[in-house]
């Protein structure tokens, strides 16, 4: 059941890594050097009589029973049950690394978890009220039922730390920030980081010297400007309905929209912000679905709403893209991941094709050869290169877990080996997805 370590990966450990959100726990048993998966799942409809668990262990062996009411700590002491039966806790588990969703402005890069970060945690709890509980409930979990395992937080917001203020900060009083916290932070830091170092390898130069775009495009979407390695710019703001057009999301609207709403149909702003959140997007637009594949189908077949929802998602991630490289001043390349971006070579191409003005040209047979897990390029050679990398969040955070947990492993060096691996398992998430 449990895969041959290599060398080095014995010596650095395995990483647990745990993705707690409202209703479920994503979970993955990591080698951080090449990447590899020894086992991976999911506990859903958390706190529901229909709760599940399902394992999956590599390269064989799976595991699904029900858990009538399982809430986070009963998927998390299963996970570890079945670590200690197959003799990993104690040996050559290093730590769990957790995916946290928002650390304020105070935590710019992963931290060794404790109880200061614990507080520190659920302090932001009122700026991500679905995420952070979830995700301190999967961290206390762990703590209770293996206190002596080091544990490590990776946010998604850390990577836009850098951010400047002019870039930072809405044009509204400024006691909404100093008091209120009502800023941009953007999200999705943690895979923003890994296409740029992951782009940066592709193309042979080192990040501190690249002008990246990196787009976002899965159900939740969003773009960064990525300059010298770090964050300068990104759609996401104070909540991730800020920005692009998403599956079931908004992005930028009108904020006059609110009162204006509010006065015409008695819809008070919990109601309506809900609906910016679940009823608007491409489900909205084309009132067929949130999934780019249906809309993208129903548009080939003539569907007019599909066509505008398709439409309305590529002028709006265009603008955006040209937006944000006013923070670059210069673009090297432009980074598509996440499932669309993975996988839509319509979408890519009508993206590219809006943007020929800052030199970005479509290469159509590259573009139609990628999706499903492979990376490369999709533009022709030039000054100004598109490119395909597909994530790989749980990748980074066992990466960022061992690196902080031990300081002297270096689990990058593996870079392509990994992206290899990681990339075909990937493969399987998106079939299915
Ligand atoms: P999440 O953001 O939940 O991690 P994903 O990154 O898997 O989700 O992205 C989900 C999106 O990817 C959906 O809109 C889905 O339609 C889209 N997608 C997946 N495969 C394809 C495909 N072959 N063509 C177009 N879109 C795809």
């Amino acid at each position: 059941m449990t895969a041959a370590i290599s060398g080095r990966d014995a010596a650095s450990g395995l990483v647990l890594v745990l993705n707690s959100g409202s209703s479920s726990v994503k979970f993955a048993l990591v080698l951080p050097g090449s990447g590899e998966r020894l086992m991976e799942g999911i506990g859903e409809r958390l706190g529901t009589p229909e709760a599940l668990l399902r394992i999956q262990w590599f390269p064989a062996a799976a595991l699904e029973e029900r858990l009538p009411g399982g809430t986070h700590r009963a998927v998390v002491a299963r996970v570890l049950d079945q670590l200690a039966q197959t003799g990993h806790v104690g040996s050559d588990l290093l730590g769990a690394g957790h995916r946290v969703v928002h650390g304020g402005e105070r935590f710019t890069s992963s931290v060794r978890v404790d109880e200061a970060v614990i507080a520190a945690v659920r302090s932001f709890s009122h700026l991500a009220p679905l995420h952070n509980p979830a995700n301190l409930a999967g961290i206390e979990a762990v703590r209770d039922l293996l206190p002596d395992l080091p544990q490590v937080a990776v946010f998604d917001t850390a990577f836009h730390q850098t951010m400047p203020p002019h870039a930072f900060r809405y044009a509204v009083p400024e006691e909404w920030y100093t008091r209120h916290g009502v800023r941009r932070y953007g999200f999705h830091g943690i895979s923003h980081r890994f296409v740029s170092e992951q782009a940066a390898s592709m193309l042979g130069r080192p990040l501190g010297e690249l002008r990246l775009v990196t787009a976002h495009l899965g159900n939740g979407c969003s773009a960064t400007a990525v300059r010298d390695g770090v964050s300068v710019d990104t759609t996401m703001g104070l909540t991730p309905l800020d920005g692009l057009v998403m599956g079931t999301r908004s992005g930028d609207v009108d904020p006059g929209l609110l009162s204006y709403l509010a006065g015409r149909t008695g819809m008070n702003v919990g109601e309506l912000t809900r609906a910016l959140n679940v009823d608007s997007g491409l489900q909205g637009l084309s009132g067929m679905s949130n999934d780019m594949r249906t809309v993208a189908r129903a548009a080939a077949d003539g569907n007019e709403r599909a066509q505008l929802a398709l439409n309305v998602f590529v002028h709006r991630l265009s603008k955006a893209i040209a937006g944000l490289v006013v923070g670059l001043q210069r673009l090297d390349a432009l980074v598509f991941t996440g499932g669309i971006g993975e996988n839509s070579a319509v979408v890519r191409g009508l993206v590219l094709s809006r943007l020929g003005f800052l030199g970005l040209a479509e290469d159509p047979q590259a573009n139609a050869g990628h999706g499903r897990g492979t990376r490369g390029r999709i533009s022709l050679p030039g000054p100004v290169l598109a490119l395909v990398v597909p994530t790989d969040e749980e990748l980074l955070i066992a990466r960022d877990t061992a690196r902080v947990i031990d300081p002297d492993t270096d689990p990058d060096t593996d870079r392509d080996t990994a992206r290899d691996t990681a990339g075909s398992r990937r493969t399987t998430d998106h079939a299915k997805g």
